[in-house]
């Protein structure tokens, strides 16, 4: 394993359940082995608390450290927003894979297969130090940079590549090589290694090119104000068809530097994803005007066989309507929110896709009509709009390991449920079919027995 990817990406990681349950049930585990004799211990220092099994305190303690002095250094150099405490939660096993990631929030997890995973890279292959780095650098923009749906592959982990390359380089300021409990120098493993990356011949990989035009624009606007874009995007309403002309806008509107619009007209094809809108047209219309003699479509038996949260990704059903002018008025979604009590105080969304998943209307909904514990059927409500004969209705929840909504889903796939978001292509999902169904409602002026006056 090399590379900035070769510790895994929580992006692109589906979120079984399992997992939850084990990271549930590792929690519950916590409390109680707290109080009696250690299963799972605990290493704290002033900004980050270790949770580890399997692993030696020393390698905890150096896990801890790295983290601390990252944080540090990204606050004193960069000014950016980060968790008064950051929890490192090791889980060492060999039922499991090496991977590292992030909830985006206050959380890194990291499970390994045995201890000497932990070992330098020249002896684990695994880049350790790195990538505890780069997970503070994703901790640094996703806290503030929330809505970043318009943001590419590349942009999100060439960040984390840029920033945490650097970070590598400051906690070796700090704490030199005795810094990881297998000492080595691991400046290495910091801008040494990303810019020989940069130097390197050859078709690159996205990550590292992400990485250099991130480079390019810190230098032009300065370290100190990367919390202030990353606020300034956050703030910014993009259309998703077009993200680019609104977070442009923003960036020229904060520099009145022709440098950095250059920059941007080079770098925005790499950075930003558009999600085409479909050719049908939105039509919508008022509740009054139905019919309101709604019909169901369900392709899901209704009986919960399993549930997922999908990280990086979401759930999406194929329908059909029955013809020509029929609205969409509500959409039915079996499923349970996981994660802190108190619901965050974000939206999920429900999107109205055209055959190809192309966007034809979004909705938005608080994540907190999906409560904790059994699932239930959530009913939601949509301002009637028209459907084509064919169209995919997705919900997605942008979920991390720590808070989503688990969705359920039936024991045999009758083929229209798919996984992914609009504007990219869905995959089947041969598990079962998502227990997520819709009614369809017809405008008044197409009931042929009651024409209109
Ligand atoms: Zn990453």
């Amino acid at each position: 394993m090399s590379g900035p990817s070769a510790l895994g990406d929580w992006r692109q990681a589906v979120i079984a359940k399992q997992w939850i349950v084990g990271l549930v049930g590792g929690l519950v585990l916590l409390g109680v082995v707290m109080r009696s004799e250690a299963e799972v211990m605990i290493w704290r220092s002033d900004h980050v608390k270790v949770s580890y099994e399997g692993i030696d305190e020393s390698q905890a303690a150096a896990i801890g450290g790295v983290v601390e002095a990252a944080r540090d250094a990204a606050i004193e150099r960069y000014g950016v927003d980060l968790p008064d405490t950051i929890t490192v939660s090791v889980t060492c096993n060999g039922r499991q894979r090496v991977r590292l990631f992030t909830d985006g929030h206050d959380r890194i997890t990291l499970t390994l297969r045995r201890k000497q995973d932990l070992n330098r890279p020249s002896a684990s292959g695994i880049f350790n130090l790195y990538g505890l780095c780069h997970e503070v650098g994703h901790i640094a923009m996703y806290r503030t940079l929330k809505e970043r749906r318009w943001m590419s592959h590349a942009a999100a982990e060439g960040w984390a590549h840029y920033m945490g390359s650097h970070l590598v380089d400051m906690v070796y300021d700090k704490l030199g090589d005795d810094g990881w409990c297998d000492p080595y120098d691991y400046r290495v493993d910091g801008t040494k290694r990303l810019e020989a990356q940069w130097r390197m011949d050859g078709v690159r990989q996205p990550t590292v090119e992400g990485a250099e035009l991130w480079h390019q624009l810190v230098g032009l606007i300065g370290d100190k104000q990367v919390p202030v874009l990353f606020k300034a995007w956050q703030e910014t309403k993009v259309d998703p068809t077009d993200p680019g002309a609104a977070l442009r806008k923003t960036l020229v509107g904060l520099y009145d530097d022709e440098k950095i619009a250059k920059w941007w007209n080079g770098a925005e094809s790499r950075l930003v994803v558009v999600r085409p809108a479909s050719a049908f047209a939105v039509r919508t219309a008022k509740k009054s005007e139905m019919l309101n003699r709604p019909v169901k479509v369900i392709h899901d038996d209704g009986k919960p066989a399993g549930k997922r949260s999908i990280a990086g990704s979401g759930h999406a059903v194929t329908f059909e309507s029955p013809g020509a002018d029929w609205y969409l008025t509500q959409v039915r979604v079996h499923g349970s929110r996981y994660g802190h009590p108190r619901p965050p105080a974000e939206d999920f969304r429900v999107t109205l896709c055209d055959a190809d998943g192309k966007t034809i209307r979004e909705f938005t909904y608080p994540y907190a009509r999906f409560a904790r514990g059994t699932p239930r059927w959530v009913v939601l409500p949509i301002e009637p709009t028209e459907v084509p004969n064919r169209f995919v209705v997705s919900v997605d929840f942008n979920p991390t390991g720590t808070r989503g909504v688990f969705v359920s889903h039936d024991a045999e796939s009758d083929g229209p449920s798919s996984t992914g978001l609009p504007g990219r292509k869905f995959a089947r999902f041969a598990n079962g079919d998502w227990l997520i169904n819709i009614s369809l409602d017809q405008h008044k002026s197409a009931d042929a027995l009651k024409p209109a006056p």
